[in-house]
């Protein structure tokens, strides 16, 4: 019922929010993980509204789920065999309020454009709590650079930049990588912008250190995360040392989480592919990680193969009939979903609740699905969610676009201690955002309003555009 004191005309925060995300569901249908993005920031921001009418006065919520620009493009290419493939490449570019457009680039069969857009619209909040001027963009293409060649792979990333490099510039839109796009990716699309536009600029971010690219921004989000996992436990006057930690995924962010939690005593004991779970029980050491890292960089292999390497591993399939994920359910202290979005459902949440769990850092983006994240919060476990956990990768790519525009390289431990004040930066913005608004410990919501602030005031300051 509308309360006494608002005319009719106008509708309460909650109701206000309602329309909207009725509104964005009817003009984005079968796009699910960005309605359920838009649905966890707009959760938060109920308590914003109720303090600031003048975001609801200026129709903030419609504009702000409303992409800036979006482009989708035809990617045609060769094989190795002279067959001619066709894949769908995008660029969505988000909101440009406090930046240039920032954000990875993602080639994975998987993709489409209602993922695009949800990536896109995290990475508004996520690069406004890096403290750093960023808008927010993401792209990518339904590629998948398993099992093709590298000159495959290179044919595909220059026909890719062939359109891209008319929407994008290093004042513009920058992107980087994100899953299936690493440094090999990044120098072929580089390559070819160069080519094309006759200009060395840091168009992207995650080049090769000989070329622009700045130290530290591999290991950066993996780092990052754990940094954020740091301060959560500190806040509760608790360290790293000795938990027991599981990593899913076995690519760019797990590979850096788990040689960071080495490096603060913990002990992580998973981790995985698409095809299945590795758990460890000796612990993921630093020589077991090289191997890791061998087998996934160079090799291009599958995790299975660690289990054949070190004998006292378990490797357990992936099996489609299963209705939750076995690494979910390890007996453990602190979770780094690492892989995907909706990688913890509900029963995952459950068993990580019921075996002890009592840290979920999130390195991949949205991995809980809404469900999840509820259990987490209800049972007050400490929860860090990816746009504030995972936010030191774009972070560095920040401090890299620094480093182009003034033609200077900073050294590892420079960037390093960059990375670091950020993230503590990002849990002090969180963790007192949570408690202004009046649910302290709640760092999904100091996330979202922390997040959502700085933009929505840089886009009031700037007008109707
Ligand atoms: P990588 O491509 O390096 O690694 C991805 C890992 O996750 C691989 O082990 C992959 O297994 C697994 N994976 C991917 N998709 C699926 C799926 N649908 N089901 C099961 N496993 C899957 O990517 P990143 O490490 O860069 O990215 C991982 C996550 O972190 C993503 O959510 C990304 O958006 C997020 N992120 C990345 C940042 C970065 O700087 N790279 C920054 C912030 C967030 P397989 O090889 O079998 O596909």
């Amino acid at each position: 019922m509308t309360s006494v004191m608002t005319p009719p005309s106008v509708k309460t925060p909650a109701d206000y929010i309602e329309s909207v995300m009725v509104s964005v569901k009817a003009k984005n249908p079968a796009e699910p993980e960005f309605h359920q993005a838009v649905q966890e920031v707009f959760e938060s921001l109920r308590l914003v509204l109720a303090k600031h009418p003048e975001y609801q006065s200026s129709k903030l919520l419609e504009r702000i789920v409303e992409p800036e620009r979006v482009l989708m493009f035809r990617v045609p290419w060769f094989d190795d065999q002279g067959n001619i493939q066709i894949n769908r490449g995008f660029r969505i570019e988000m909101n440009s309020a406090i930046g240039p457009y920032k954000g990875g680039l993602r080639f994975h069969p998987s993709v489409n454009l209602g993922i695009l857009k949800f990536l896109a619209f995290e990475q508004v909040f996520k690069n406004s709590l890096t403290t750093l001027p960023m808008g927010g963009g993401k792209g990518g293409s339904d590629f998948d650079p398993k099992g093709k060649s590298d000159n495959e792979v290179m044919r595909f990333c220059q026909s890719f930049m062939t359109e891209l490099q008319r929407h994008i510039g290093p004042d513009t839109d920058v992107p980087a990588g994100d899953i299936g796009v690493g440094g090999r990716e990044i120098g072929y699309l580089f390559g070819q912008y160069k080519r094309l536009r006759n200009e060395f600029t840091g168009v992207l971010t995650g080049k090769g250190l000989g070329w622009g690219g700045s130290l530290i921004r591999p290991e950066a989000t993996g780092y990052g995360c754990v940094y954020f996992a740091n301060e959560m436990l500190k806040s509760k006057k608790q360290t790293l040392e000795g938990k027991i930690c599981l990593v899913s995924g076995s690519g760019n962010v797990s590979q850096y989480t788990i040689e960071k939690l080495l490096d603060f005593g913990a002990k992580p004991v998973a981790v995985s592919d698409s095809n299945g779970v590795i758990y460890d029980p000796d612990g993921i050491d630093r020589d077991k990680l090289a191997f890791v890292m061998e087998l996934k960089n160079v090799k291009r292999g599958r995790i299975r193969d660690y289990a054949d390497k070190f004998k006292k591993a378990i490797f357990m399939p992936t099996d489609v009939k299963l209705d939750h994920n076995p690494l979910w359910n390890v007996k453990a202290d602190c979770a780094f979903p690492s892989a995907t979005q909706n990688e913890i459902t509900a029963k995952d949440a459950a068993n990580l609740l019921k075996n002890g769990v009592k840290l979920v850092a999130e390195g991949a983006n949205m991995p809980s699905t809404l469900e999840a994240t509820k259990m987490f919060l209800d049972a007050k476990i400490l929860y860090g969610p990816a746009k504030a956990a995972n936010a030191g990768g774009v972070a560095t790519s920040g401090l890299e676009m620094a480093q182009n525009s003034a033609r200077l390289s900073w050294t590892r431990e420079e960037v390093d201690d960059r990375l670091h004040k950020i993230m503590i930066a990002i849990h002090q913005n969180c963790y007192e955002t949570a408690e202004k608004y009046g649910t302290p410990g709640n760092l999904v919501n100091g996330a979202n309003i922390g997040g959502f602030l700085k933009v929505a005031n840089a886009m009031l300051d700037q007008g109707l555009v």
